[in-house]
């Protein structure tokens, strides 16, 4: 038997058992074994575990939502979720040329997406939201017709086919002598990344908030052009 983990949920913030969240899902082949470095192996010189390497059998991800949420999200948003990434690399493989975009055409539900979206970076980032911010993100996340989104945060696409992947939390860069904190999400074909008060590492990232303004369960067709950023290292927007 598995030891069980304790914790309170990123999403409802109860306390209780904690259930593994595989962020992206695990139906986008995020659930093979993956050697992962934190801070500890890449910075922490100090630290035994520094140059070292570390193993999640079950693909990315963490105990972090509780058995209740974690089914909510399967149940809910998942499967959209899924849709919207075969989506895009089946445009991607029939034709993988890019100019600086590539435009691609959507069949999706696009507020069920985002909300899935958002739900891996609540996931990556728990801890570091206000008090009033957790209220905001449980009920967007939990109650489906709910469409009052936290302030100051836009969550942004791109492309990225690198053979790295990448699960930042919130960090700060300076770039171009302007400030960014975003967190960034990248597992090909697609990055996202998300802004706390300020504007993404690339003007050329394109915003998914417009996802927001669609009902929940309505499938539409959406045209997005994505520019294609290769991720080269952990530091968000590189
Ligand atoms: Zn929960």
């Amino acid at each position: 038997m598995k030891k069980k983990e304790f914790g309170i949920c990123a999403i409802c913030d109860r306390e209780g058992i904690l259930t593994y969240e595989h962020i992206p899902p695990k139906s986008v082949g995020n659930s093979k074994p993956k050697l992962v470095k934190g801070h500890e192996h890449l910075f922490e010189e100090t630290s035994y575990l520094f140059g070292k390497t570390k193993k999640l059998n079950k693909g990315f991800g963490k105990n972090c939502l509780c058995e209740t949420c974690n089914n909510f999200l399967g149940a809910n948003y998942v499967n959209d979720y899924v849709d919207f990434v075969n989506q895009c690399l089946e445009q991607y493989n029939s034709s993988p040329s890019f100019e600086n975009f590539k435009f691609y055409t959507f069949q999706i539900k696009p507020l069920n997406v985002f909300k899935q979206i958002f739900s891996m970076f609540v996931c990556i980032n728990q801890g570091v939201f206000s008090d009033d911010d957790k209220k905001l993100i449980k009920d967007f996340i939990l109650c489906k017709e709910n469409k009052v989104f936290i302030e100051n945060h836009n969550i942004y696409v791109f492309n990225t086919f690198s053979k790295f992947d990448k699960w930042c939390g919130v960090q700060v860069a300076y770039n171009g002598g302007k400030l960014n904190r975003c967190s960034e999400i990248a597992y090909k074909p697609f990055g996202f990344q998300m802004t706390f008060g300020s504007e993404p590492t690339n003007q050329f990232f394109q915003i998914l908030n417009r996802f927001i303004n669609f009902e929940i369960d309505q499938k539409v067709e959406i045209e997005i052009a994505i520019p294609r950023y290769d991720i080269n290292n952990v530091f968000i927007g590189q």
